[in-house]
């Protein structure tokens, strides 16, 4: 792999930027990683780890970067831009990685100073786990990474910060801000509220939140668990500012639990046959776009094909 970048500086060290540290590294793909959290407890770690070369501040980290990351929860998106704007240096590109995107532009965008890019980005690529310590290099591996420029992004930083991701082992594809968050509203954000919600209801039906819920917890509930393990304040962040799109999926997401609900009142077996094999067919769909495996997944990492 060849360098593509001099200097990335990463502004937030979580999950996302720790695997973006170890992936860069590891292809070398930059003659530098500079980062910065606003914890000194994450800095620590950092340094600890050997996850890049950590900054005592976020102006120190961006200085002289051709390539800034900002990889924060989505409502510090645009208070971190204002921040490092007078730090940046002429020519950079600026990216993001938050899972919205329209929010993410609308706060960002103001604080741009003139001659520097703005590329924004989401890897569609996570797990539940945060913090310094849980990224990996392979997480990227492919997965999609999509970008949402603006009219007037500049097609060599965008073809650039391409080859990057490219490099990362993802796979990149471009679309419009406001599409990106209904997209996304439908494949992970309502399913992150539906399961946030699932395993409340669990929570507050003493019956079986004991003991019990953990020691006889199924395959459909375990996933939920896994899946409202995820950060509370990313997950707050994602509903507050993708609010209209979520508010959409959801409502729909009603109706048709209405539609079931009836169909099981009635007894109306062949309708609940008819929807699972429907919704069979996405399943097998998600495989063979390389996105999943048919492997089965029990939580534990041995019982799942790579
Ligand atoms: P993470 O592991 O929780 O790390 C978040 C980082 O942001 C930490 O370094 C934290 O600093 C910093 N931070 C938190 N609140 C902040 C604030 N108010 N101001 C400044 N810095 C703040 O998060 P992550 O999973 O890497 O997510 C980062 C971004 O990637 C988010 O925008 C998220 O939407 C997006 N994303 C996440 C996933 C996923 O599955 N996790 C997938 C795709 C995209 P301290 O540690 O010092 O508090």
């Amino acid at each position: 792999m060849s360098v593509i970048y001099d200097r990335v500086a990463l502004i937030g060290l979580g999950l996302i930027a720790g695997s973006m540290a170890l992936a860069i590294r590891e292809g070398g793909l930059a003659r530098e990683v500079t980062g910065f959290a606003r914890s000194q407890a994450t800095r620590d770690v950092a340094c600890e780890i050997d996850l890049c070369t950590v900054c005592d501040t976020a102006a120190e980290a961006v200085a002289g970067a051709d390539l800034v990351v900002l990889a924060v929860p989505v409502g510090a998106m645009g208070d971190v831009m204002a921040e490092i704007a007078p730090h940046l240096a002429p020519g950079a590109t600026v990216t993001d990685v938050g899972s919205v995107k329209q929010s993410v532009i609308d706060a960002v965008a103001p604080h741009l100073p003139a001659g520097v890019h703005f590329v924004p980005g989401h890897p569609l690529a996570g797990t539940e786990h945060s913090g310094p310590r849980a990224g990996f290099a392979s997480l990227f591996r492919n997965r999609w990474w999509l970008l949402t420029p603006l009219p007037d992004s500049d097609a060599d930083a965008i073809a650039r910060l391409d080859r990057l991701i490219t490099a990362l082992g993802a796979k990149t594809d471009r679309m419009e801000a406001p599409h990106h968050d209904l997209v996304l509203a439908v494949t992970s954000h309502a399913p992150h509220l539906i399961a946030y919600t699932m395993v409340g209801v669990a929570d507050h039906l003493r019956r079986v939140s004991g003991e019990e819920v953990i020691q006889y917890s199924a395959a459909g509930f375990r996933d939920f668990t896994r899946i409202a393990a995820s950060d509370p304040t990313m997950w707050r962040d994602v509903f507050l500012h993708n609010k209209e799109a979520t508010l959409d999926i959801l409502g729909r997401f009603t109706e048709e639990l209405f539609v079931l609900q009836r169909a099981i009142r009635m007894g109306d077996g062949q309708q609940l046959h008819d929807y699972f094999t429907r919704t069979r067919a996405i399943r097998r769909g998600i495989i063979e776009a390389g996105q999943d495996t048919e492997a089965p997944d029990f939580g534990r990492p041995g019982a799942r094909a790579t």
